[in-house]
């Protein structure tokens, strides 16, 4: 059995999730789900964010004996098309961040243009890879659906467009360099925006990955509280393709409130 964790999960102060996701909340429903450990990992996308940030930090200092152990994260997004993220070793530690996950948040396409889209998330999963400030990968070959709805494209609805070369080509630069990729219940697995038949071609996708021998994250990516158990759904894929407890990534810092 792997270990019932969640480390992607947003709060209100972002405004991306919703009024549910406050601290306390988190982590009763944490608690509830029979969760061990999570991580607070919202939005850092511009540094004119970080005051948030310290309210959540604030929020998780006010905690006493919550049950679980919690870190204190944060989530990138690339601020344009191979642009950088709104981070650095001086903002981490700023504010004490302990680990970091980031990744591609668009297509930074005009036109549509499948084997560019697919091109143009392949490279930013690499770089993310290759960035040493980023823990996780998040997210890989999510998209948002509204984008492709209001630009009038025809939905991402098959992992057929992604060649097997390039989920090896992921799991081999996730191993070396140490990097986690995740697996999000919110995003690619319990989505309503994919068909049964996709998230069976997604966990192939990932079984293709896991082959190259890196580690996982286990997330839910909840933006309202009762997507938490999206983080339950991950893990069974992770079971599903065989990972053990070792492939499975957590922190390295010890938690910044402890259970
Ligand atoms: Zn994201
Ligand atoms: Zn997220």
């Amino acid at each position: 059995m792997l270990p019932r964790i969640d480390y992607h999960l947003h709060t209100h102060y972002l405004k991306c999730a919703n009024g549910t996701m406050t601290v306390p909340a988190i982590v009763a429903k944490a608690r509830e789900l029979g969760q061990t450990a999570i991580g607070i990992t919202d939005h850092l996308n511009t540094l004119d964010k970080l005051p948030l940030h310290e309210d959540i930090r604030r929020d998780l200092e006010a905690l006493e004996a919550p049950g679980i152990d919690i870190h204190f994260g944060v989530e990138l997004n690339y601020q344009g098309c191979d642009g950088d993220f709104a981070w650095s070793a001086e903002v981490r530690d700023r504010l004490g961040f302990q680990f970091a996950i980031g990744g591609i948040h668009g297509t930074y396409l005009a036109e549509y243009d499948l084997k560019k889209i697919v091109d143009i998330q392949h490279r930013h999963h690499l770089a993310t890879c290759r960035n040493p400030l980023v823990d996780v990968l998040v997210h890989p070959y999510w998209f948002g659906k509204g984008e492709f709805d209001k630009k009038g494209w025809p939905w991402f609805e098959s992992m057929k467009a992604v060649p097997e070369s390039y989920a090896r080509e992921l799991g081999q630069v996730a191993r070396e360099t140490g990097t986690a990729i995740e697996i999000n219940g919110g995003a690619n697995i319990v989505c309503p925006n994919y068909s049964p038949a996709y998230v069976e071609e997604y966990v192939a996708f990932l079984a293709v990955v896991a082959e190259q021998g890196c580690r996982f994250s286990i997330a839910s990516d909840a933006h309202d509280i009762k997507n938490m158990s999206h983080a339950v759904a991950a893990r069974e894929v992770a079971e599903r393709i065989g990972l053990t407890e070792d492939r499975i990534w957590r922190p390295a810092a010890a938690p910044f409130v402890r259970a």
